[in-house]
Protein backbone atom coordinates (compact mmCIF):
# COMPACT_ATOMS: atom_id res chain seq x y z
CA UNK A 1 0.00 0.00 0.00
CA UNK A 2 1.18 3.55 -0.83
CA UNK A 3 -0.54 6.14 1.23
CA UNK A 4 -2.55 9.28 -0.25
CA UNK A 5 -0.46 12.20 0.18
CA UNK A 6 -2.18 14.95 2.21
CA UNK A 7 -0.67 18.02 0.31
CA UNK A 8 -1.01 21.50 2.39
CA UNK A 9 0.32 23.39 -0.39
CA UNK A 10 -2.69 22.82 -2.38
CA UNK A 11 -5.10 23.19 0.77
CA UNK A 12 -3.82 26.47 1.56
CA UNK A 13 -4.53 27.50 -1.88
CA UNK A 14 -8.09 26.41 -1.51
CA UNK A 15 -8.03 28.28 1.95
CA UNK A 16 -6.72 31.27 0.56
CA UNK A 17 -9.69 31.48 -2.31
CA UNK A 18 -12.11 31.50 0.66
CA UNK A 19 -9.97 34.30 2.47
CA UNK A 20 -10.16 36.51 -0.77
CA UNK A 21 -13.53 36.30 -1.18
CA UNK A 22 -14.30 37.26 2.67
CA UNK A 23 -12.09 39.88 2.32
CA UNK A 24 -13.66 41.22 -0.60
CA UNK A 25 -16.88 41.41 1.35
CA UNK A 26 -15.25 42.94 4.41
CA UNK A 27 -13.67 45.59 2.04
CA UNK A 28 -16.77 46.48 0.53
CA UNK A 29 -18.22 47.06 4.12
CA UNK A 30 -15.20 49.23 4.61
CA UNK A 31 -12.79 47.16 7.00
CA UNK A 32 -9.63 45.75 5.95
CA UNK A 33 -8.34 43.59 8.58
CA UNK A 34 -4.98 44.51 9.84
CA UNK A 35 -2.02 42.08 11.58
CA UNK A 36 0.71 43.43 13.76
CA UNK A 37 3.65 41.15 14.13
CA UNK A 38 5.84 41.71 17.31
CA UNK A 39 9.99 40.87 16.50
CA UNK A 40 12.08 41.30 19.77
CA UNK A 41 16.07 40.09 19.04
CA UNK A 42 17.75 38.37 15.76
CA UNK A 43 16.61 34.99 15.70
CA UNK A 44 17.15 34.27 12.57
CA UNK A 45 14.59 31.56 12.24
CA UNK A 46 12.13 34.00 13.56
CA UNK A 47 12.69 36.48 11.17
CA UNK A 48 12.06 33.90 8.48
CA UNK A 49 8.91 33.14 10.02
CA UNK A 50 7.65 36.72 10.56
CA UNK A 51 8.69 37.84 6.70
CA UNK A 52 6.62 34.91 5.49
CA UNK A 53 3.88 35.32 7.78
CA UNK A 54 3.87 39.19 6.45
CA UNK A 55 4.48 38.23 2.77
CA UNK A 56 1.03 35.96 3.40
CA UNK A 57 -0.81 39.36 4.18
CA UNK A 58 0.69 41.13 0.97
CA UNK A 59 -0.79 38.41 -1.19
CA UNK A 60 -4.07 38.32 0.47
CA UNK A 61 -4.22 41.96 1.06
CA UNK A 62 -4.56 42.24 4.99
CA UNK A 63 -3.07 44.70 6.16
CA UNK A 64 0.41 44.40 8.35
CA UNK A 65 2.37 46.19 10.42
CA UNK A 66 6.14 44.34 11.39
CA UNK A 67 7.09 45.93 14.36
CA UNK A 68 11.04 44.76 15.36
CA UNK A 69 12.57 45.46 18.68
CA UNK A 70 15.97 45.69 19.79
CA UNK A 71 17.14 42.43 22.12
CA UNK A 72 17.36 44.71 24.86
CA UNK A 73 14.00 45.61 24.97
CA UNK A 74 12.18 45.21 28.80
CA UNK A 75 8.98 43.73 29.60
CA UNK A 76 8.05 46.57 30.86
CA UNK A 77 8.40 48.03 27.02
CA UNK A 78 7.40 44.96 25.87
CA UNK A 79 3.95 45.54 27.85
CA UNK A 80 3.97 49.19 26.56
CA UNK A 81 4.02 48.44 23.00
CA UNK A 82 1.45 45.51 23.26
CA UNK A 83 -1.07 47.59 25.66
CA UNK A 84 -1.10 50.65 22.20
CA UNK A 85 -1.63 47.80 19.53
CA UNK A 86 -4.40 46.41 21.65
CA UNK A 87 -5.75 49.97 21.94
CA UNK A 88 -5.34 50.58 17.77
CA UNK A 89 -8.70 50.18 15.91
CA UNK A 90 -7.05 48.86 12.53
CA UNK A 91 -5.13 46.07 14.42
CA UNK A 92 -7.28 42.95 14.66
CA UNK A 93 -4.36 40.57 15.37
CA UNK A 94 -1.34 40.84 17.37
CA UNK A 95 1.19 37.89 16.70
CA UNK A 96 4.36 37.77 19.08
CA UNK A 97 6.85 35.59 17.87
CA UNK A 98 8.74 33.32 20.15
CA UNK A 99 11.24 32.61 21.61
CA UNK A 100 11.43 35.86 23.20
CA UNK A 101 14.80 37.17 24.37
CA UNK A 102 15.63 35.16 27.61
CA UNK A 103 14.86 38.42 30.15
CA UNK A 104 11.78 39.54 28.86
CA UNK A 105 8.62 37.78 30.59
CA UNK A 106 6.94 35.88 28.02
CA UNK A 107 3.92 34.62 29.57
CA UNK A 108 3.09 38.30 30.96
CA UNK A 109 3.73 39.08 27.38
CA UNK A 110 1.34 36.80 26.09
CA UNK A 111 -1.23 37.46 28.27
CA UNK A 112 -1.24 41.26 28.10
CA UNK A 113 -2.59 40.73 24.69
CA UNK A 114 -6.35 41.27 24.55
CA UNK A 115 -7.92 37.86 23.30
CA UNK A 116 -10.40 39.18 20.55
CA UNK A 117 -7.10 40.07 19.04
CA UNK A 118 -5.30 37.18 20.48
CA UNK A 119 -4.51 35.47 16.33
CA UNK A 120 -2.36 33.02 17.66
CA UNK A 121 -4.74 31.82 20.12
CA UNK A 122 -2.44 31.17 22.77
CA UNK A 123 -4.04 33.75 25.60
CA UNK A 124 -5.24 31.60 28.64
CA UNK A 125 -9.35 33.05 28.08
CA UNK A 126 -8.90 31.45 24.57
CA UNK A 127 -7.33 28.29 25.39
CA UNK A 128 -10.09 28.20 28.37
CA UNK A 129 -12.96 28.81 25.51
CA UNK A 130 -11.42 25.85 23.49
CA UNK A 131 -12.00 23.83 26.45
CA UNK A 132 -15.54 24.83 27.42
CA UNK A 133 -16.17 23.77 24.00
CA UNK A 134 -16.68 27.43 22.87
CA UNK A 135 -13.70 28.09 21.05
CA UNK A 136 -12.95 31.22 19.43
CA UNK A 137 -9.71 31.95 18.08
CA UNK A 138 -7.93 28.87 18.88
CA UNK A 139 -4.05 27.86 18.02
CA UNK A 140 -2.94 27.82 14.13
CA UNK A 141 -1.29 25.00 13.99
CA UNK A 142 -3.69 22.32 15.15
CA UNK A 143 -6.41 24.40 13.70
CA UNK A 144 -4.78 23.75 10.23
CA UNK A 145 -4.47 19.76 10.79
CA UNK A 146 -8.39 19.89 11.73
CA UNK A 147 -8.87 21.39 7.72
CA UNK A 148 -6.28 19.00 6.44
CA UNK A 149 -8.64 16.12 7.92
CA UNK A 150 -11.64 17.75 6.76
CA UNK A 151 -10.94 18.70 3.24
CA UNK A 152 -8.69 15.75 2.88
CA UNK A 153 -12.31 13.78 3.67
CA UNK A 154 -11.01 11.93 6.70
CA UNK A 155 -13.75 11.02 8.75
CA UNK A 156 -12.68 11.82 13.04
CA UNK A 157 -16.16 11.18 14.12
CA UNK A 158 -16.09 8.14 16.04
CA UNK A 159 -12.30 7.69 15.22
CA UNK A 160 -9.22 6.96 17.58
CA UNK A 161 -6.95 9.22 17.55
CA UNK A 162 -3.46 9.52 18.97
CA UNK A 163 -1.65 12.61 19.35
CA UNK A 164 2.15 12.28 20.52
CA UNK A 165 3.14 15.39 21.87
CA UNK A 166 1.05 17.50 24.66
CA UNK A 167 2.52 20.75 24.43
CA UNK A 168 0.69 23.68 24.98
CA UNK A 169 0.73 25.13 21.43
CA UNK A 170 0.22 22.03 19.17
CA UNK A 171 -0.65 18.61 21.67
CA UNK A 172 -3.20 19.46 23.94
CA UNK A 173 -5.32 21.88 21.83
CA UNK A 174 -4.93 19.27 18.85
CA UNK A 175 -6.97 16.88 21.38
CA UNK A 176 -9.21 19.02 22.19
CA UNK A 177 -10.54 19.93 18.51
CA UNK A 178 -10.23 15.76 17.85
CA UNK A 179 -12.34 15.61 20.91
CA UNK A 180 -15.27 18.08 20.03
CA UNK A 181 -15.06 16.71 16.45
CA UNK A 182 -16.12 13.28 18.09
CA UNK A 183 -12.80 11.46 18.05
CA UNK A 184 -11.53 8.92 20.95
CA UNK A 185 -8.47 10.86 22.09
CA UNK A 186 -5.47 9.36 23.63
CA UNK A 187 -2.64 11.90 24.36
CA UNK A 188 0.85 10.18 24.63
CA UNK A 189 4.39 12.11 25.52
CA UNK A 190 7.78 10.79 26.94
CA UNK A 191 6.68 8.78 29.66
CA UNK A 192 4.25 6.94 27.40
CA UNK A 193 4.30 3.45 28.21
CA UNK A 194 4.72 1.40 25.02
CA UNK A 195 4.08 3.93 22.51
CA UNK A 196 4.45 2.06 19.48
CA UNK A 197 1.53 -0.25 20.84
CA UNK A 198 -0.76 2.55 21.96
CA UNK A 199 -0.30 4.49 18.17
CA UNK A 200 -1.09 1.04 16.22
CA UNK A 201 -4.67 1.04 17.79
CA UNK A 202 -5.40 5.17 16.28
CA UNK A 203 -7.14 5.62 13.19
CA UNK A 204 -6.04 8.86 13.32
CA UNK A 205 -1.73 9.67 14.49
CA UNK A 206 -0.79 12.77 14.82
CA UNK A 207 2.66 13.50 15.83
CA UNK A 208 4.33 16.26 17.41
CA UNK A 209 7.38 15.26 19.47
CA UNK A 210 10.00 17.03 17.38
CA UNK A 211 11.76 13.80 16.95
CA UNK A 212 13.12 13.26 13.51
CA UNK A 213 11.35 10.17 11.61
CA UNK A 214 10.70 8.60 15.45
CA UNK A 215 7.33 7.42 13.97
CA UNK A 216 8.56 4.24 12.00
CA UNK A 217 6.21 2.02 10.05
CA UNK A 218 6.20 -0.27 13.71
CA UNK A 219 3.72 2.49 15.01
CA UNK A 220 1.38 2.35 12.47
CA UNK A 221 -1.90 0.03 11.82
CA UNK A 222 -2.22 -0.60 8.25
CA UNK A 223 -4.13 2.22 6.41
CA UNK A 224 -4.75 4.87 9.32
CA UNK A 225 -4.46 8.15 8.88
CA UNK A 226 -1.09 10.27 9.45
CA UNK A 227 -0.64 13.77 10.32
CA UNK A 228 3.55 14.67 10.58
CA UNK A 229 3.57 17.76 12.62
CA UNK A 230 7.68 17.59 13.33
CA UNK A 231 9.48 20.39 11.30
CA UNK A 232 13.28 19.46 11.76
CA UNK A 233 16.51 19.77 10.49
CA UNK A 234 19.06 17.10 10.30
CA UNK A 235 23.05 17.76 9.82
CA UNK A 236 24.31 14.23 10.46
CA UNK A 237 24.95 12.11 7.13
CA UNK A 238 24.30 8.72 9.21
CA UNK A 239 21.04 10.28 10.29
CA UNK A 240 20.15 10.87 6.57
CA UNK A 241 21.37 7.79 5.35
CA UNK A 242 19.50 5.95 8.11
CA UNK A 243 16.13 8.27 7.50
CA UNK A 244 16.40 8.37 3.68
CA UNK A 245 17.56 4.55 2.76
CA UNK A 246 14.62 4.42 0.90
CA UNK A 247 14.22 7.55 -0.70
CA UNK A 248 17.91 8.53 -2.31
CA UNK A 249 16.36 11.53 -4.80
CA UNK A 250 16.07 12.90 -0.68
CA UNK A 251 19.68 11.85 -0.08
CA UNK A 252 21.24 13.50 -3.03
CA UNK A 253 19.50 16.72 -1.68
CA UNK A 254 20.94 16.31 1.78
CA UNK A 255 24.73 15.51 0.20
CA UNK A 256 24.16 18.54 -2.05
CA UNK A 257 23.16 20.81 1.03
CA UNK A 258 24.22 19.07 4.18
CA UNK A 259 21.14 19.81 5.57
CA UNK A 260 17.60 18.36 5.23
CA UNK A 261 14.16 19.21 6.26
CA UNK A 262 12.43 15.83 7.97
CA UNK A 263 9.06 15.27 10.46
CA UNK A 264 8.78 13.41 13.15
CA UNK A 265 7.41 10.63 10.64
CA UNK A 266 9.46 8.16 9.14
CA UNK A 267 9.23 8.47 5.54
CA UNK A 268 9.11 4.80 5.19
CA UNK A 269 5.50 5.05 6.84
CA UNK A 270 4.37 5.93 3.07
CA UNK A 271 4.26 1.99 2.36
CA UNK A 272 1.75 1.36 5.41
CA UNK A 273 -0.49 4.28 5.65
CA UNK A 274 -3.92 4.85 4.15
CA UNK A 275 -3.06 8.76 4.06
CA UNK A 276 -0.27 10.95 5.10
CA UNK A 277 1.03 14.49 5.29
CA UNK A 278 4.50 14.97 4.07
CA UNK A 279 6.99 17.01 5.48
CA UNK A 280 7.82 19.76 4.55
CA UNK A 281 4.82 20.56 2.93
CA UNK A 282 2.24 19.12 4.80
CA UNK A 283 0.95 20.49 8.29
CA UNK A 284 3.21 23.98 7.64
CA UNK A 285 1.45 25.73 5.06
CA UNK A 286 -2.11 25.24 7.32
CA UNK A 287 -0.08 26.96 10.53
CA UNK A 288 0.12 30.26 8.30
CA UNK A 289 -3.04 30.19 6.51
CA UNK A 290 -4.75 29.35 9.70
CA UNK A 291 -2.94 32.46 11.23
CA UNK A 292 -4.48 34.59 7.93
CA UNK A 293 -7.83 32.88 8.73
CA UNK A 294 -7.95 33.74 12.59
CA UNK A 295 -7.42 37.30 11.43
CA UNK A 296 -9.63 37.77 9.55
CA UNK A 297 -12.29 36.39 11.86
CA UNK A 298 -10.83 38.14 14.67
CA UNK A 299 -11.58 41.74 12.35
CA UNK A 300 -15.19 40.18 11.45
CA UNK A 301 -15.84 39.73 14.92
CA UNK A 302 -14.60 42.72 16.39
CA UNK A 303 -15.49 45.54 14.16
CA UNK A 304 -19.11 43.72 13.92
CA UNK A 305 -19.49 44.19 17.27
CA UNK A 306 -17.94 47.40 17.89
CA UNK A 307 -20.38 48.58 15.02
CA UNK A 308 -23.17 46.92 16.68
CA UNK A 309 -21.75 48.97 20.13
CA UNK A 310 -21.34 45.75 22.01
CA UNK A 311 -18.65 45.46 24.34
CA UNK A 312 -16.19 42.73 22.81
CA UNK A 313 -16.23 39.58 25.17
CA UNK A 314 -12.71 39.41 26.63
P1 LIG B 1 7.53 20.69 22.41
O1 LIG B 1 6.95 21.84 23.12
O2 LIG B 1 8.99 20.40 22.54
O3 LIG B 1 6.72 19.36 22.89
C1 LIG B 1 7.12 18.10 22.48
C2 LIG B 1 6.18 17.07 23.06
O4 LIG B 1 6.55 15.80 22.54
C3 LIG B 1 6.22 16.98 24.57
O5 LIG B 1 4.92 16.84 25.10
C4 LIG B 1 7.05 15.73 24.84
O6 LIG B 1 6.67 14.99 25.98
C5 LIG B 1 6.73 14.88 23.60
N1 LIG B 1 7.85 14.00 23.31
C6 LIG B 1 9.14 14.31 23.14
N2 LIG B 1 9.88 13.20 22.92
C7 LIG B 1 9.00 12.17 22.94
C8 LIG B 1 9.16 10.77 22.79
N3 LIG B 1 10.34 10.21 22.55
N4 LIG B 1 8.06 10.00 22.87
C9 LIG B 1 6.84 10.54 23.11
N5 LIG B 1 6.63 11.87 23.27
C10 LIG B 1 7.71 12.67 23.19
O7 LIG B 1 7.25 20.74 20.85
P2 LIG B 1 6.08 21.50 20.00
O8 LIG B 1 6.30 22.96 20.07
O9 LIG B 1 4.76 20.93 20.34
O10 LIG B 1 6.49 21.03 18.53
C11 LIG B 1 6.53 19.67 18.14
C12 LIG B 1 7.04 19.56 16.73
O11 LIG B 1 6.15 20.24 15.87
C13 LIG B 1 8.41 20.20 16.49
O12 LIG B 1 9.09 19.46 15.49
C14 LIG B 1 8.06 21.57 15.93
O13 LIG B 1 9.08 22.10 15.10
C15 LIG B 1 6.84 21.22 15.12
N6 LIG B 1 5.94 22.35 14.88
C16 LIG B 1 5.57 22.57 13.60
C17 LIG B 1 4.68 23.58 13.31
C18 LIG B 1 4.28 23.78 11.89
O14 LIG B 1 3.74 24.82 11.55
N7 LIG B 1 4.47 22.78 11.03
C19 LIG B 1 4.18 24.41 14.31
C20 LIG B 1 4.55 24.14 15.63
C21 LIG B 1 5.44 23.10 15.91
P3 LIG B 1 6.81 15.55 27.48
O15 LIG B 1 5.69 16.53 27.65
O16 LIG B 1 6.66 14.35 28.33
O17 LIG B 1 8.17 16.21 27.55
Amino acid sequence: MTARILNGNLIREEIYVELREELAALKSAGIVPGLAAVLAGDHPASKVYVSSKIAACESLGIRSFFLTLPASITTRELLALVHDLNGRDEVDGILVQLPLPPHVDAKQILEAVDPSKDVDGFHPINVGRLAAGRPNLVACTPLGVMEILRRGKIPVEGAEAVVIGRSDIVGKPMALLLLHANATVTICHSKTRDLPATSRRADIVVAAMGRPAMITPGYIRPGATVIDVGTNRITSAAEAERIFANFPERLAKFREKGSALVGDVHPDVVQVAGALTPSPGGVGPLTIAMLMSNTVKAARLRRSEVAAGATVPR
